[in-house]
């Protein structure tokens, strides 16, 4: 479910018609949804607010990796949402965009130690620690603080999940999180240390997951442990589930609804009397962004095959040429006529640079824009200057109102990051 829609033949992201928005701002750009976004946040919500017995006061921290802009975690902060962060200019956008610490998990396998006494210093509601030699190094940081942050035990519950191997983390042979012995005796070590508090577990396995049966079968075993640690006189409070529920990029019709996966949890959790955490990045953004770009031409050649070249391209949107990931791809003003099969391209210098092969497409032509739908999560946030080409602009669009959050570079402001040797 989203906020962009046609008006009068045009595509719109809520009240703003995209051509006009084109027109002023430029292409490639991403433009959000503010009421999508807190559509989302909004569901969640109220699934986690239905089910108050079995889940505590939940906590729903957006995964900042997936839509990062600071205005977009303003949406959400705005509305009580937390965020779940991976590196420590994460967390300074977090607290920028107004989201208290005490509202912001710090999760990620190779936390600095510099990082973590970032993290302890500005008081965050709790460390994901993701290994043994992890804690080690955060007790010895925090000792050298006099300080004693909450923590939970990162498990890896070998119940890998997901729509690509590139985005499976739960499985047993990923880099994240620590095997269910080993996190039972981690546990243990942090109980007795004067440097850090457990207050829970934390598991979160893969992305892009339609099946709830995964989910579960690792939420299961997160329970399992939590009785087994208080049965050994252990204080268990929290469980942080992790976000990975799939989004409909095909107009898939099988990816649980937010109240279907929570009433899930509820179920697995009844009676255990811990405060959930939840941290969706993908379903909270994806759907609620697109990637604006203009046709630079039509090139069909002799052979049959037809390229159509847009001004996007794999440094704007990495999803299709790293993850085979599906994107649709609506003409912002369709004309109608038979869908032919396009290849959908790029300017890139790489094969790689490609969106879409074989995609039916309606004729379009050199200027018609195009929108990468469901571009919101994984999209602007992997982008960079390959070819040395600026970064897409970015904007914010609510209601009527629409505002430019990240500007495109000038080639000036690119060139002037390079200082140039002195002695050449
Ligand atoms: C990436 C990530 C998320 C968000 O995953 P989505 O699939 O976008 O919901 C949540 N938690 C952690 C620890 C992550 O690394």
């Amino acid at each position: 479910m989203h906020y962009f829609d046609l008006k009068d033949g045009v595509l719109h992201a809520e009240g703003v018609n995209l051509e006009t928005l084109a027109a002023e701002v430029g292409t490639p750009t991403y433009v959000y949804s503010a009421a999508t976004l807190r559509r989302h946040y909004g569901l969640m919500r109220e699934a986690c607010d239905a089910h108050k017995g079995a889940l505590g006061d939940a906590l729903i921290a957006f995964a900042v990796k997936a839509n990062s802009n600071i205005s977009v975690l303003k949406v959400l902060g705005q509305l009580g949402c937390g965020a779940d962060t991976v590196s420590e200019g994460e967390i300074r956008r977090a607290l920028k965009a107004g989201i208290p610490a005490s509202k912001i998990i710090f999760s990620g396998v190779g936390k600095t130690d510099a990082e973590l006494a970032f993290a302890i210093r500005e008081g965050v509601r709790q460390i994901n620690v993701e290994s043994s030699t992890e804690l080690e190094r955060l007790i010895a940081v925090a000792a050298s603080m006099d300080a004693k942050p909450d923590i939970a035990i990162r498990v890896n519950p070998k119940i890998g999940a997901g729509g690509h191997a590139k985005i499976t983390t739960g499985g047993a042979g990923d880099k994240f999180g620590v095997p269910v012995e080993e996190a039972m005796d981690l546990y243990a070590v942090a109980s007795r240390s004067a440097h850090v508090n457990p207050v829970g577990l934390a598991c979160h396995i893969g992305s892009q997951i339609t099946d709830l049966t995964p989910l579960e079968s690792a939420f299961k075993v997160l329970r399992q442990m939590t009785e087994t640690l208080r049965e050994q006189g252990m204080s268990v409070t929290r469980l942080d589930l992790g976000g990975g529920l799939g989004v409909p990029y095909y107009g898939e019709t099988n990816t649980p609804p937010p109240s279907a996966y929570i009433a899930m949890v509820a179920g697995v959790l009844e009676g255990l009397g811990v405060e959930a955490a939840f941290e969706p990045g993908r379903l909270m953004a994806a759907n609620a962004g697109i990637l604006l770009s203009r046709v630079v031409h039509m090139n069909e050649r002799t052979d049959g095959r037809r390229f159509l070249v847009l001004d996007a391209a794999m440094n704007d949107l990495m999803r299709p040429a790293l993850y085979d990931a599906f994107h649709d791809i609506k003409p912002v003003r369709p004309k109608g006529g038979e869908a032919i099969p396009h290849d959908v391209v790029g300017p890139v210098c790489e094969t790689g640079d490609t969106f879409a092969r074989d995609r039916n497409l309606t004729p379009l032509q050199a200027g018609d824009l195009v929108a990468f739908m469901s571009a919101g999560a994984y999209g602007a946030v992997m982008s960079g200057e390959y070819n040395t080409r600026p970064l897409a602009a970015e904007v914010l669009a609510d209601g009527d109102k629409w505002a430019v959050i990240r500007p495109r570079p000038t080639y000036d402001e690119m060139f002037a990051r390079e200082p140039i040797a002195d002695w050449l």
